[in-house]
């Protein structure tokens, strides 16, 4: 079966969460999925094969992405977290959300100058959330090789705010 059509199938609607309003895509179903799983993570992974050098994931399910792929390709994880969570020094990006705002950290000494990174979410919305994971990357000195997410949701602008970025998203809803 088509990846998109796995997710699709597997992907739960949730009306009203966060927030009245809000039609939230919940993932979890894919990843407790075996094989659905697998497919997701190599799709993604196939699309950007030999492009970079290792996976950064966005707390907390890009982690189960990232991890997945790295270890698929023999590749390491950054872990851009919420703020706070990181114990040595970090750059911090703040963005809006939907509603508020929110801040990502990194650590300033946990990727070597130009390294590749293939940064990976579970879903891509607005773009807030990935731009500044991209930003942070970049003020370390690494060299976003693409963004990689299993839904994107197009009527958001989140392509439209991630200019010049090489977006892979596995199922448009
Ligand atoms: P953005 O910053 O607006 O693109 O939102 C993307 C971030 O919020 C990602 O880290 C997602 O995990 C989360 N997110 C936003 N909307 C949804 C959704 O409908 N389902 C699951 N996660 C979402």
């Amino acid at each position: 079966p088509h990846v998109s059509a796995v997710v699709e199938r597997l992907c739960a609607t949730v009306p009203d969460y966060p927030e009245p309003g809000i039609v939230f895509k919940d993932l979890t179903p894919v990843f407790a999925d075996g094989p659905a799983l697998k497919l997701v993570v190599d799709s993604i992974v196939a699309k950007f094969a030999g492009k970079f050098d290792a996976v950064a994931g966005v707390e907390a399910r890009g982690f189960l992405l990232a991890a997945a792929a790295a270890y698929a390709t023999g590749t390491g994880v950054i872990t851009i977290r919420k703020a706070g969570k990181l114990p040595r020094d970090v750059y911090a990006e703040s963005y809006a959300l939907e509603y508020g705002e929110a801040t990502l950290e990194l650590h300033q000494e946990d990727v070597p100058a130009g390294t590749r990174v293939l940064i990976l979410d579970d879903v891509l919305a607005t773009g807030g959330t990935l731009g500044a994971a991209a930003t942070l990357l970049e003020r370390t000195g690494a060299v976003v090789a693409g963004i990689g997410v299993v839904l994107e949701i197009d009527a958001l602008p989140g392509r439209e705010n991630l200019p010049g970025r090489e977006i892979v998203s596995l199922l448009h809803v």
